[in-house]
Order: structure tokens, then sequence, then C-alpha cells
């Protein structure tokens, strides 16, 4: 008898795994790269979850309940290959697991000389106190993410403005590669209105000495949106936002070699190309 109930059992496993369809966007990954999983689940599917590149994901219902999606990343470092997406979902009386293969692509990014002002690369030690101070309060922020999703839909660009300075971006100073550039500039004059990329809420509004005007948006989930070289703040930190609403007017505080706008992405720790993530076609 206990042979028999594990042999259906493993026969329902096989029709979830056979009818259970995984898709991704963009449609080519690379490293630095948002990916947006969606998962087409047969009936009485009623949750999902999933481990990619070590972190665990939580999956978000489909409005007309024949799937699941959910946003995760692709850390910076990865080498091109083959990854795997391993899912474990609930089905009526059963727990089911699905492996799904998903290639990284190689990608290049430019790699630039830069030059920035001495204080900057050679701070004194009162600027060095208030870097270390910083370096805890991004710490403590960074680890404030709240346990259910707040975004929804599509991401929308922080400014009216063309973008100047592009991901991924190898920076080196004085002829060593000091940096990453791990976010997206946008050519903002000082005083351009700054709207929320998605929904969430405020955990930082500080200026701080490398970021200047500098306000984190949580949008739950270890998704976060970061917005650097502010100028004047129109929310406070707490505060819950919309999709669009403007939080700050842009500036050219912090290191920065003018007035623009500088945006991150973070999931789970890592550092994701907002071009993309603001190009993808979010289901509802
Ligand atoms: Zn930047």
């Amino acid at each position: 008898m206990f042979f028999a109930c594990a042999g259906v059992f493993s026969a329902r496993a096989a029709e979830v795994r056979s009818t259970s369809v995984v898709t991704w966007q963009p449609a080519k990954l690379v490293r630095g790269s948002p990916v947006l999983f969606q998962v087409r689940t047969p009936a009485g599917v009623s949750q999902l979850s999933g481990k990619w590149l070590g972190h665990e994901i939580k999956f978000e219902p489909l409005a007309n309940k024949r799937g699941f999606y959910a946003l995760g990343g692709i850390p910076v470092e990865t080498a091109a290959g083959s990854y795997d997406l391993e899912l474990q979902g609930t089905r009526r009386n059963g727990e089911f697991k699905l492996v799904k293969k998903v290639r990284i692509a190689p990608a290049h990014y430019p790699r630039v000389a830069i030059t920035v002002s001495k204080q900057f690369t050679e701070p004194n030690p009162e600027q060095l106190k208030q870097i270390a101070a910083d370096k805890q309060v991004k710490k403590d922020v960074f680890s404030r993410t709240g346990p259910e999703q707040q975004w929804a839909g599509n991401f929308e660009p922080p400014v009216n403005a063309p973008t100047s300075g592009v991901f991924g971006t190898e920076r080196v100073f004085n002829g060593e590669v000091k940096s990453r550039h791990l976010g997206l500039d946008y050519a903002a004059p000082a005083g351009t209105p700054v709207h929320a990329i998605n929904a969430g809420t405020v955990l930082l509004a500080q200026k701080l000495y490398f970021e200047g005007g500098f306000i984190v948006i949580d949008h739950g989930q270890g998704l976060m949106s970061l917005y650097l070289h502010l100028s004047d703040f129109k929310v406070k930190e707490g505060d819950a936002v919309t999709t669009g609403e403007v939080i700050a007017q842009s500036g050219a505080s912090g290191r920065a070699t003018g007035a623009h706008l500088h945006l991150a992405v973070r999931w789970q720790g890592i550092y994701l190309d907002p071009a993309v993530v603001l190009h993808l076609a979010v289901p509802k």
C-alpha cells in the first residue's frame, strides 16, 4: 500500500513537471542582468518558491492563477554557462520539484579611465570617519528589506533625461581598476524631478559622503532602488511611495563630476543593470 501511494505521488509530480513551462526575460541573460522568471503551472498549484545562484526566490501568483512570476538577478562576476533554477511547489496533497537549465551568455563591459578630485581618492581623517559611519548606515539599510513584494507592474524611468553612463563599466583610476559602475547615469540638470521607479517604502533619505543626497527605496523581497547625488528630498524615511511619485530633485552632491542622477537597482545584495530592469514586461 505504502509503495502504491508513493507511486501515485511521483506520477502527480511528473505530471506537474511535464506540464509546467518556465520562461524568462530578457531572452538573452548576461552577468549583471535582472531575470524575470515566469512559470506556467497546471491548475491546483498553490505555492511556488525557487533557488537561483544560491538565493531563495519567492514567486508571486499571476492574477489569472495560471502561473507565477519572480524577479531575480545575476551577479556581475558570474561566468557564462548553464545554471539550475530549482523550483519547489505545493499542489493539492503533495509537493513537487522541478529543475530548469538556464543559460547565461558572455558579456563584455567597457573600461574607462576616470579622474576625480583628490578629496575622494585621498580623504583626510575626518572624511574617513564620515565614510566609515556612512558604511554602517548603508549596511543597516540594505539589511532591512520587507518580506512581501511591494512593487507591481512595469518599472518607469526615474527622470525625463537622456542616459550618460551605462552599467558595468570598469573604472580605472590612475591606471588601476578601482571599481565598476554599478548603476545607470542620466544627464539630468540640477533640479530635475526624480521619480520612484516602482512602488515601495523609503528606507533612507540622507546625505552621505560619496552618494551625496541619497534615497533608498525598498520594494520588498530584497529588491531596492537607489538614487544618488540628489539636491532636495520630497519624501522622508518610512514614506510609502507609488510608481512615478516624485521623491527628490536631482543634483551634483557627493562624488559627482557634474549634475546627474545615478540610479542603482539591488536584488538581495546584487547590483543589476537598471536599463534592463526598466525594459522588463512585468506580468500582471
Ligand atoms: Zn553613476
